[in-house]
């Protein structure tokens, strides 16, 4: 092992969408970032990702920043002169009963008390009239204007470039096997040497707990192979992203056509091998809940299966924000499913607190130690 491969000002651990915002985020504050990824950039979740740019449903505490990533979701071609395609189509959710009626009403009560009217109710001809092809014994539901989608790795590899164009350097096949303070430092030890840094972020997806533990900050963290479907190409038919109240669901349909069907159905993964075995009983499941709200997919034929491995926490919150026991040392994984939207912003709050010590927007509950007691 070379003793010193490369010095930064960040090291950053994970060349998926959160390392590569971050990455982009303190290049453009001016520092030089290192990110160390042991595969290819967006290797996992970042590429096998549904790729949904939702603030709809979001739990209260992701909101604020839901609201801030949002905006530069719009601003992403003149902020990285690539968009990763995102397209805002807006998202609907659809219910199918009196009580998943009742259940939007209760959320979209409870996001105008809490100060927020990008939810709004839509009632059944709003639905039909949004969503033509809908199934007919559905009722209504919540609709979400400006969300919508991107494609994963486009939307990765844009954080890359801009990043790099601003001077980060990216090691691909370059895995962290143990970290160690020595003074001022972080040394990161890896197959490809040593490098050296004040600061270190941890962006290691499904295995960030792992790297929590090297930094002392043990987290109960599950990895989760969740599996996505995508049809042949089919005639127009649906334009927002469409979830469901009482089944899981997400539905989109890209402008190629294909339809891409996700809503959180599990596979099997082994975190050491990083494999991931399917599930076809829960995709037979996943494809009827499609064909009840599109009786169109009935008869389509899908032609693609995956599993992308993405690491859960118990509350269903992601861990961002500093080390409780190193300094200088940040987190920023664990995002149980839905940290795409928040990538853009996240990759901000992580620069925020390396180059100001602080940041604006509410990150309490995601601190690291939240499971200690
Ligand atoms: C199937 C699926 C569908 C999804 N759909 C949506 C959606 O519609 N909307 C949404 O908002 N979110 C969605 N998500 C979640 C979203 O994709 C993820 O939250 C996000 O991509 C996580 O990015 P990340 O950078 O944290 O993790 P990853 O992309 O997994 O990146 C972590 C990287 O760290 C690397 N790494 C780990 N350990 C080390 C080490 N020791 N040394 C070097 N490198 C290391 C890994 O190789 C990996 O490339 C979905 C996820 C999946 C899997």
């Amino acid at each position: 092992m070379s003793a010193n491969a490369g010095a930064a000002d960040v090291v950053i651990v994970g060349g998926g969408l959160h390392g590569c915002s971050a990455a982009y985020h303190l290049a453009a504050r001016g520092l030089k970032p290192i990110v160390l990824e042991k595969h290819v950039v967006a290797r996992h979740a970042s590429s096998a990702s549904a790729g949904g740019v939702r603030r709809l449903g979001r739990h209260p505490a992701e909101i604020p920043l839901a609201q801030a990533s949002l905006e530069i979701w719009h601003l992403m071609g003149a902020v990285l002169g690539a968009t990763g395609d995102f397209r805002a189509t807006g998202q609907v959710r659809v219910a199918e009963t009196e009580a998943d009626l009742k259940t939007c009403e209760e959320r979209v009560a409870l996001t105008r008390s809490l100060g927020y009217d990008f939810e709004i109710l839509i009632d059944q001809a709003e639905l039909r009239r949004r969503v033509p092809a809908v199934a007919h014994h559905c009722l209504g539901g919540i609709a979400v204007e400006r969300d919508g989608y991107a494609f994963p790795f486009k939307t990765t590899t844009a954080f890359r470039h801009k990043a790099e164009a601003l001077g980060a350097i990216i090691h691909e096949g370059t895995k962290v096997i143990a970290l160690d303070r020595r003074g001022a430092h972080w040394e990161v030890a890896t197959n490809n040497g040593v490098f050296c840094a004040p600061a270190l972020v941890n962006a290691a997806g499904a295995w960030g707990g792992e790297l929590a533990a090297f930094l002392g900050d043990p987290v109960p963290l599950e990895p989760v192979a969740l599996m996505m479907m995508a049809s042949e190409r089919m005639a127009h038919f649906v334009d927002p992203t469409v979830g469901a109240i009482g089944r899981q669901l997400s539905f989109k349909q890209m402008q190629s056509g294909t339809v891409v069907i996700g809503g959180g159905f599990r596979g099997r993964v082994d975190r050491a091998t990083e494999l991931t075995e399917l599930d076809f009983r829960h995709l037979a499941q996943s494809a009827r809940n499609a064909a009840t709200i599109f009786p169109i997919m009935a008869k389509a034929r899908l032609t693609r299966c995956w599993a992308g491995i993405e690491g859960f926490t118990p509350d269903d919150l992601p861990f961002i924000g500093p080390s409780k026991h190193s300094p200088a040392a940040f987190h920023s994984f664990g995002f149980c499913g839905h940290g795409f939207q928040l990538g853009p912003v996240v990759g901000s709050i992580t620069a925020e607190l390396i180059v100001n010590g602080k940041t604006n927007l509410p990150i309490e509950p995601f601190r690291i130690d939240r499971f200690d007691s």
